[in-house]
């Protein structure tokens, strides 16, 4: 199986449809120690990559991180819409070095991982997003380094992210909204972390159903 953009559609639906069901949950967490819009910048991200999804499915990868990052950029306000955009347009840049495998790829995702540390200049440990992308990034690279498949990994990939978010809890903010916060953000799950875990999840939902057709 080769994971090619023609799948973009489809992982957009899942993203969309798991970002809508936990919508409530999500913007209750971001109330406590943000300003409660990280849901609805989200979602304007999502329906731009919607209408252009058609057009997404048919470029090559590079081109269509590029594309990714571009909309997300465009239609996003708020710190996670340009750190996401950073993400995709690293992705865009990376994916044309590294070889087209599971392991150029998590090599690639590392890399993008690092340019979203540098955007907002935070690393894990912070309370943010980084907490669930940053250790998913470490576990795909050492798991592709061992050798192993995609469809092995899922099961390491999802406890991971469910990790990460868990792990926020706890952790004092140190950058972003809730950092304003100082101790009272201890307590709180991050609602960043929170939904890139969801939109992992949601993708490897996707993937492992193609495995089965
Ligand atoms: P804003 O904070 O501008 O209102 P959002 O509400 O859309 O933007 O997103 C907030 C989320 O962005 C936070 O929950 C956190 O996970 C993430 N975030 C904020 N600042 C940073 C940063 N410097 N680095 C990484 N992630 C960050
Ligand atoms: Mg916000």
């Amino acid at each position: 199986m080769t994971l090619t953009p023609a799948l973009f559609p489809q992982l957009i639906a899942a993203i969309s449809a798991t970002i809508a069901d936990h919508a409530d949950a999500v913007t209750e967490l971001d109330q406590a120690i943000g300003d409660g819009d990280h849901v609805v910048n989200l979602q304007r991200g999502l329906q731009a990559l919607t209408a252009a999804a058609t057009e997404i499915s048919a470029l090559p990868w590079p081109a269509a991180w590029q594309k990714i990052g571009m909309v997300l950029m465009a239609a996003v306000g708020g710190a996670s819409g340009s750190l996401y955009a950073t993400l995709f347009i690293s992705l865009a840049k990376h994916s044309q070095t590294k070889p087209a495998d599971l392991s150029g790829f998590a090599e690639t995702f590392s890399l993008g991982v690092d340019a979203v540390k540098q955007r907002g200049k935070a690393d894990v440990g912070e309370k943010t997003m980084l907490d669930v992308l940053g250790p998913v990034a470490v576990k795909l690279q050492a798991e592709a380094l061992a050798g192993r498949t995609l469809p092995e990994i899922y099961p390491a990939l999802l406890e991971t992210a469910a990790a990460g978010v868990e792990a926020t809890r706890d952790m004092l903010a140190t950058k972003g909204r809730a950092s304003f916060l100082g101790e009272r953000s201890i307590g709180h799950i991050d609602a960043g972390a929170k939904t890139a875990q969801l939109m992992i999840a949601a993708i490897i939902e996707v993937l492992q159903k193609q495995l089965t057709i």
